[in-house]
C-alpha cells in the first residue's frame, strides 16, 4: 500500500505568508489582502462597504 503514504505527502502544507504590495500587512499567498482588499496589484474584494 505505497500509495497511502504518497498521499500524506502531498497534503496542505502552511500558507506562506507574503506581504501585501498595497498596505504591507501580512496576506496569505494566492489569497486577497484581507485589510485592503487588492491582490496582484488590483483590487479584488471590496472593503469596508457591506
Ligand atoms: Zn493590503
Amino acid at each position: 500500500m505505497r500509495l497511502r503514504t504518497r498521499k500524506a505527502a502531498n497534503r496542505w502544507h502552511a500558507a506562506a505568508l507574503n506581504k501585501c504590495g498595497q498596505c504591507g500587512s501580512a496576506v496569505v499567498s494566492h489569497r486577497a489582502c484581507p485589510s485592503c482588499g487588492y491582490y496582484k496589484g488590483r483590487q479584488v474584494l471590496t472593503i469596508g462597504a457591506a
